[in-house]
């Protein structure tokens, strides 16, 4: 059925002051921001995140991170530097990225762009395999000219010499060209050369340049990983009550399976703290 506003012309007709003009429709800009979202890659477990449906309980490390958030999702296209948000597994910091990025295309219609760090290294690599009929360049142009890119999971991938080159290629011609990058990782950024460090895990002059484009976003929260889904989406307070549990009985490692972590939880006897990592891989 064609618009009825603009009997899908993608121009509609208004008056302002006596004077006859036409402005894009509602329906040219919906079905625009819709194809630059369906062209963000976003995964599908992250399609509906927005920025209003992140649930927000008392913890004010979250709040501060939520409020920045919102406040750089606002500005944007005029940022300075891009976000990294940084903390344990689980606590929403996909959701957060996703969320900043949507809202990028939906107020501005940015191009924007999601990858999993390791998927973008594993696509750039399968162009070397001569039955792939992408090429390098057809890969990572769009990753390094998307107006925002967001990086998931920075630090998860197995480190190589090619691996370092090529992350501080995309990262270095982004920081040059001035787009901002949205960055996650569960490594804590801390100042030694703890192995579990960040530092440690994507190298110290990759480390310094995301500190030069990047405002660090540092939190803790509830593992959403331990929430029982078949109980719907938590409250804020459900939570909070999490999130309380969790800190008495000590932050989960990334050695084992949320099932055994659940069960420990239960009967109380998980003692273990966040080393920095990713729950369920090795
Ligand atoms: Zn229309």
């Amino acid at each position: 059925m064609a618009c009825s506003h603009c009997g899908d012309t993608g121009w509609r007709p208004i008056e302002e002051a006596g004077i006859r003009k036409v402005v894009r429709c509602e329906c040219w800009r919906e079905a625009l921001t819709g194809k630059l979202r369906g062209d963000a890659r976003i995964p599908p477990r992250y399609r509906k995140c927005d920025l209003d449906s992140f649930v927000v309980y008392p913890n004010d490390t979250l709040k501060k991170v939520v409020k920045n958030a919102r406040a750089f999702a606002k500005r944007f296209p005029s940022v300075d530097k891009g976000l990294f948000f940084v903390g344990p597994p689980g606590i929403g910091k996909t959701h957060l990225a996703v969320a900043v990025l949507r809202a990028a295309i939906q107020g501005c219609g940015a191009r924007g762009l999601f990858y999993d760090t390791r998927d973008l290294l594993r696509v750039i690599r399968s162009t070397y395999n001569s039955t792939v009929r992408t090429t390098e360049s057809e890969v990572l142009r769009p990753v390094i000219e998307s107006e925002l890119l967001v990086l998931d999971d920075l630090g998860a991938q197995k480190t190589s010499e090619w691996v370092d080159e090529t992350l501080n290629l995309i990262v270095n011609v982004r920081y040059n060209e001035r787009r901002p990058t949205i960055f996650t990782s569960n490594w804590e950024d801390n100042p030694d050369d703890d192995p579990n460090s960040l530092r440690v895990r994507v190298g110290f002059r990759m480390h310094s340049r995301l500190h030069e484009m990047c405002e660090f976003l540092e939190f803790d929260g509830a593992d959403y990983r331990f929430w029982d889904a078949s109980n719907g989406a938590p409250s804020s307070a459900d939570l909070l009550t999490l999130f309380k549990t969790q800190k008495r009985l000590g932050r989960t490692t990334g050695r084992r399976a949320p099932g055994q972590l659940k069960a420990q939880l239960r009967d109380g006897s998980a003692d273990v703290r966040w080393p920095g990592g990713k729950a369920g891989t090795s």
